[in-house]
């Protein structure tokens, strides 16, 4: 029997980390490993899978730096995928100091270890091993015209994406500096299931089942390029398969929406599956006060991940809107506990003069 690829995923219980796992577990020939701290945001009833032979749950913080050498040792992973990061826009402007520390000083960690154990192994080892960063378009900032390619500078302007982009450019030079075999994704807003409802989509969803006002930051005209998550996690599987060290990847589908396009389709569907009395939920739409700093327009191209590596995502918007609206609706257990989830809907990232 040929030998197992063994994955350590970071921030697994999150959104897009949860759904890389579900993916690789399917695959009888992989054994993963989670790190995760289990923030709020975390879910680990997303990963479905019993602990075992392939699949070890570590809680534990990136920061960490014994901890992430003792996971190297033990378990000697081919693979690395970082997803760990504090990753709600809102929450950064309340609170920058978190950001910096699990993105910026965690990747950092991260790299310095893992750039220990990649040296010291033995050749075929090493040759087989890479790393794969996952980043955001919000790096590259906003634009009105230009779709931004992974040539393009970085100009990121909320504490979040300034967090993500200096890891970006930490990962380059462990790449320059070390030769140290990382890779770089830089993808567009995710949706789909187990997605935290602090983010439009399922915010809105529960603002619809609950009958509250839907806030709409500003005029909703801002842009953005929605990918389903599991189109997300095939581009970060072929980048990590077939991608080449030291270079970046931009994700996303190139079909742009509005966010009150995107909040009046929900509202739509809602109608439709859920209707409510003889108003329509749009009826409940509420215009706020925008986001401090707040991007107007977010757009890359795509060109190289599909012309270099043939990846193309499948899941057409309303198709995946959908069935994600669908799957809200049948996971009100979770979507209501407070236990699960103790965001209440408040109003965040709102700077008060
Ligand atoms: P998420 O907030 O749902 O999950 C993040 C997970 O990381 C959580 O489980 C949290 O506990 C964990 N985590 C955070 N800091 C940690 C630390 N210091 N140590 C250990 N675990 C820690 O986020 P997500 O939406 O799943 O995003 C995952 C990654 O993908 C992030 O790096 C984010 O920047 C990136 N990304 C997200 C999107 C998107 O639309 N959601 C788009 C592009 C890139």
């Amino acid at each position: 029997m040929s030998k197992k690829d063994t994955y350590l995923i970071t921030g697994g219980c999150g959104f897009i980390g949860s759904a890389v796992i579900r993916h690789l577990l399917k695959n009888n020939n992989n054994i993963v490993i989670n790190i995760d701290k289990l923030s709020y945001a975390s879910n680990v009833y997303a990963v479905e899978a019993s602990e075992g032979e392939s699949y070890i749950f570590i809680k534990d913080d990136i920061i960490n730096k014994e901890k992430i050498n003792e996971i190297l040792m033990n378990y000697s992973p081919d693979y690395i995928i970082h997803l760990a990061a504090e990753s709600h826009v809102d929450r950064s402007i309340d609170n920058p100091l978190s950001f910096i520390e699990s993105n910026i000083l965690g990747t950092f960690n991260l790299l310095d270890e893992c750039y220990s154990y990649w040296k010291n192994l033995e050749r075929k080892s090493k040759d087989k091993f890479k790393f794969l960063f996952v980043s955001t378009d919000e790096v590259y900032g906003s634009t009105t015209d230009e779709s931004f390619s992974e040539l393009s500078p970085l100009r990121p302007n909320s504490p979040y994406a300034a967090s993500k982009a200096s890891a970006d450019l930490l990962a380059r030079s462990w790449f320059k500096t070390f030769n140290f075999p990382i890779m770089v994704s830089n993808c567009s807003n995710n949706y789909g299931k187990w997605q935290y409802p602090e983010k439009l989509i399922p915010l809105v969803i529960k603002k619809c089942i609950q009958n509250e006002k839907i806030p709409i930051y500003g005029n909703g005209k801002q842009e953005r390029d929605w990918i389903h998550v599991d189109d997300h996690v095939d581009g970060l599987l072929s980048i990590l398969d077939k991608g080449l060290a030291g270079q970046k990847y931009n994700i996303a589908t190139s079909k742009e929406k509005s966010n009150l396009e995107v909040v009046e389709e929900i509202c739509i569907i809602m109608d439709d599956l859920k209707p409510n009395s003889s108003n329509s939920y749009s009826e409940l739409i509420s215009f706020v006060k925008d986001r401090p700093g707040h991007d107007f327009r977010y757009s890359i191209n795509t060109d190289k991940i599909l012309n270099e590596l043939g990846w193309r995502p499948t899941t057409n918007f309303s198709d995946g809107l959908i069935e994600t609206v669908i799957w809200y609706l049948n996971n009100q257990d979770w979507l209501f506990d407070p236990d699960k989830i103790s965001y209440n809907g408040d109003r965040l990232g709102h700077l008060t003069e």
